[in-house]
Parts: structure tokens; sequence; C-alpha cells
């Protein structure tokens, strides 16, 4: 049969968490915690893991757990979301992205993309038949305003943007959010697809800007949030979407057909769990991490690069290695034992002689002060 990506390769997390249980590497490459989640939730699952019915949540995800997003939205942004029309429950962030592209790219759309970008993105808007147009970040990852307002074109359908950034940790600004609302002002036709995935992890006092506290942008966009990343749960793959209430009605038509609905007690628990989730717990616990591993590794040759969120430290290594990014990871989980993301396989074009690698510091200190030992050398 005729493969639809001949040249796709496999995802980047796969293959490095692959290769860090092969070589035995410490991995801070795949984005996720070596912590568990928070002790409360886990016993809220387990009481509800005794008394739910185990059968299919409603298509749209269970009424509660809507109710308790929208209420977490009004606490932390002080604005209304209805639960019953503008959010969706999904399998994760990354089949919310795949069911809003899938909604809004017809064959021939292009669609904004601003690189480096998260891995799932083009894949799905190729699968469309859409076209992604990638744009460079700014060297310091902030929004390349000219660049973008010059690709848009009628063609274009959607502008992707992740804010916190994965994989810089970059933070969007207020003038920056100011600009893409002036974007939607001038151009009708173009749709919003905001990744906010790490909404809560946020640092050094710092705010997230929501697009959906944007008026402007919130009546163009669709918002896609996951629990794995505000939970230290990123096996449990639940998440959401928050659109207005006729492209909702869209996304739900294929929503249904993906999956239909998702696994129901999770959804039971969380929406009784969220009332009292506080993610300063989090944000503090993160922000220490990040330092600790800036810390460690201060006598290296590794060059941080400032990140305000996420799970991400990006370093430079080009005091260290010539070897290109992809060579330099895979080098250093087998001969090393640590293993870290190349920055390269977020772009379609990698700028040339970028060394830069990203690490995952949502880790125990005893973990991150494994890598830094191995990697104190270098
Ligand atoms: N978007 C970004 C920017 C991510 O980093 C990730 C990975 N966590 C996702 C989407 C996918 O999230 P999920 O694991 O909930 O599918
Ligand atoms: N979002 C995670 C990261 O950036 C990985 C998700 C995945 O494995 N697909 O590392």
């Amino acid at each position: 049969f005729p493969s639809k990506f001949p040249t796709l390769a496999t995802t980047i997390f796969a293959k490095m968490s692959a290769m860090a249980a092969e070589h035995g590497a410490v991995n801070l490459s795949q984005g996720f915690p070596d912590f568990r989640p928070p002790q409360e939730l886990l016993k809220c699952i387990q009481r509800h893991i005794d008394s739910h019915t185990h059968q299919y949540a409603p298509m749209p995800g269970l009424p509660t757990l809507r109710q308790s997003i929208a209420e977490m939205h009004r606490r932390t942004h002080n604005i209304q979301i209805d639960p019953d029309t503008e959010i969706t429950i999904t399998a994760g962030a990354t089949q919310a992205l795949f069911a809003v592209i899938a909604t809004l790219v017809h064959p021939g759309d292009e669609v904004i993309v601003l690189a480096p970008s998260y891995d799932s993105y083009v894949p799905a808007i190729e699968l469309m038949g859409g076209k992604g147009v990638e744009i460079p970040l700014s060297s310091d990852f902030s929004l390349p305003t000219l660049e973008i307002q010059k690709a848009i074109s009628p063609k274009t359908r959607l502008l992707i943007v992740n804010n916190p950034h994965n994989p810089s940790g970059k933070i969007l600004s207020a003038a920056e959010m100011h600009f893409l609302e002036n974007l939607a002002k001038a151009n009708p036709h173009l749709i919003f697809l905001f990744d906010e995935v790490y909404q809560h992890i946020v640092f050094d006092g710092l705010r997230h800007l929501s697009a959906i506290t944007y008026p402007e942008l919130r009546k163009r966009a669709a918002c896609v949030y996951s629990f794995g990343k505000s939970l230290n749960a990123t096996g449990w793959k639940i998440g959401y979407i928050v659109a207005n209430e006729p492209l909702t009605r869209e996304i739900r038509k294929i929503h249904q057909y993906e999956v239909f609905a998702v696994n129901s007690f999770m959804q039971a628990a969380l929406a009784e769990y969220l009332p009292d989730f506080d993610p300063s717990v989090l944000v503090t616990h993160l922000q220490a991490a990040r330092n600790y591993l800036q810390t460690l590794l201060s006598e290296t040759r590794f060059k941080p690069i400032s990140t305000q969120g996420s799970y991400f430290q990006l370093y430079d290594y080009s005091e260290i290695s010539d070897l290109d990014d992809v060579l330099f990871t895979e080098w250093l989980v087998k001969e090393v034992g640590v293993a870290l993301i190349p920055i390269s396989v977020f772009y379609k074009n990698p700028p040339k002689n970028q060394r830069i690698v990203r690490f995952c510091f949502a880790k125990r200190n005893e973990t991150l002060q494994l890598a830094a030992q191995r990697l104190k050398n270098l």
C-alpha cells in the first residue's frame, strides 16, 4: 500500500526515550516529570475507581469536569467560558490539536507555523491536504512580527501559536499578544490555534497571557490544554479545547469519530480535584528544578538560554562540539549516558550551525545530579 508519509520519521520523543532505555542513560529528553502527581489527586482517583460505573462518558466530556475547567479559568484569568458549548474534553493535547486542525484545514489551505514548533502540528496539517508555512521565530524566540505579516496570504487559514513555548520556554509579552490581536482584526479570514499546554508553568513572577482573555482572539481561536502538564501526569492523556460555540460544534463533529469520548472515571476524579488545584505548588517546584539544573551545569561549557516557563531549558553547546545537534545527542546518549532533544527536529529548515539542545528539568534533584555528573567533564 502507498505510504501517506514516505519520508516521515518516528517522533524524536519515541526515538530518544528508546535510546535512553537501551543505553541506560539519564532521560532528560521527552518532556515528562519523574516525580508523582499530587497525592490528594491519586486518592481522589482511587475513590472514583471504586465508585464509578466505568462506562462511556458523554461525547464532549463529563459536564462536571467542563464546569470545573470553566471555574478554574475564571479563578486564574477572570474569564467566563460556557462549559456546555465552549469546552470539549480530549485525549490529551495531541488529539485536541489534531481535531482542531482536521476541523479547520481544507486541501490547499496554508497554516503558519512558528519554528521551532511542536512536532505534531505539520503532519496533521499535511494529512488534511494543507501546507505548513514555516516562519522562524526571532533569535530570542520572540514573534517575528514583520515576517508573520508578510506570510499571510488569502490562502492562510490558521496561525498556530504555542505559549509558553516548547522548546524555548519563551512566554509571549503583552506587546506580542497585542500584535496578534491586531493581526486578527486586520485579517478576518485568519483563525488562531493557541497551544497553551504549559499555561500554569510560568516562572520568575511572570504571567501567562492567555489568548482567551483577548476578545478579538477569543472570537477566532481554538485554545488547547493538557492535564498531563499541569498535574505531573503525562501518561493520563487528558486535555481539552476551549473555542467559541460555532467552532466547538464543528470540532465535536471530528472529535466524536476520532475517540468519541475520553476515560470516564479520570474525568470524574479531575472534576472533583480541580477546585483544590493550586498551580503555585507546581510552579515553585519546577522553578527550583530549573534553577538547580542551571547551577549544576554552570561549571560546564553548556551555555543556558533564558527560559521563562514550561518543562524545558535550552543550552548552546557550541563550545563543546562541532557535531550537529542530532549527531551530538546520539553521541551523548550512547557515550555519556544523558538523553536530550536536538531542536533542529522542530524545524523544516533548521538554521545552519545552530548548536542547541533541549533539557527537560521536570525531574527529581537526584536525576538532575546524575545527569550533571555525567556531563561535568565535557
Ligand atoms: N503541545 C505541546 C507544546 C507539548 O509540549 C505537548 C507535549 N506535552 C503537547 C502539545 C501534547 O500534550 P499531550 O501529552 O497532552 O498530548
Ligand atoms: N510534549 C513532550 C515533549 O515535548 C513529549 C510528548 C510526546 O512524547 N509526544 O517532550
